[in-house]
């Protein structure tokens, strides 16, 4: 497995590049930076973009959707279906935050936890629901690496006071689901620093065993 992390995203939110190098079958985690950029390493590296797998409906995870499908439209963008009514309100989540609206973006598929044959060269797409900081957010485990979304976050979590967040979701979600997987899965995470699970569970500020 082959993974770039592009960090500098709207509201410091990261989007990530995984590619088997077997096969060259790649996804993108979330969309919202360095378009060029990612756009140069696929052609460098001849990769084909199969997924774009977004982690939940806030309008930093999904800000720059638009550009790329436009650049790759053959490849498929997919969320849960529980974050779909927060792409409605980009145009409201956009002024919130004040910066430039953006067109709703169109999502190609849903996925959840039953959802089957989500394949990345060789590597199997799990799908955890996971929610709390929005009630459709979703972690993606592909071999062992997690992309957490703004759930889980390097000794600390996402916030759980917007468009129907919830904090005892969210510490179901992570004490019952992801602190349950392995603990040397490393977790890559919407935002900041990269961790594992061991370690969150130890450390992380909420729910560590050190806390
Ligand atoms: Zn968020």
């Amino acid at each position: 497995m082959e993974l770039k992390t592009f960090p500098n995203g709207i509201f410091g939110a990261t989007t990530y590049l995984i590619w088997d190098k077997d096969t060259l079958e790649a996804a993108m985690v979330d969309c919202t930076s360095s378009i060029d950029e990612i756009e140069k390493i696929i052609k460098k590296e001849k990769i084909n973009l199969k997924y774009i797998l977004i982690t939940h409906g806030h309008f930093d995870h999904v800000y720059c959707l638009n550009q790329m499908k436009e650049k790759f439209k053959e490849t498929l963008v997919l969320m849960s279906k529980e974050d779909a009514f927060l792409l409605n309100q980009l145009p409201n989540q956009c002024s919130m935050a004040e910066v430039e609206e953006i067109k709703i973006p169109c999502i190609d598929g849903f996925i959840d936890e039953n959802s089957k044959n989500l394949k990345l060269g060789n590597y199997e797409i799990k799908i955890i629901q996971t929610p709390g900081h929005t009630q459709g957010g979703v972690c993606y485990l592909i071999n062992n690496v997690l992309f957490s979304g703004d759930t889980l976050f390097k000794e600390s979590i996402g916030r759980c006071d917007l468009w129907g967040g919830n904090y005892n979701s969210i510490e179901k979600s992570i004490k019952e689901k992801l602190f349950k997987l392995d603990s040397n899965i490393i977790v890559y995470p919407g935002h900041g620093d990269k961790t594992s699970i061991g370690y969150e569970k130890k450390y992380n500020s909420y729910f560590g065993s050190n806390s």
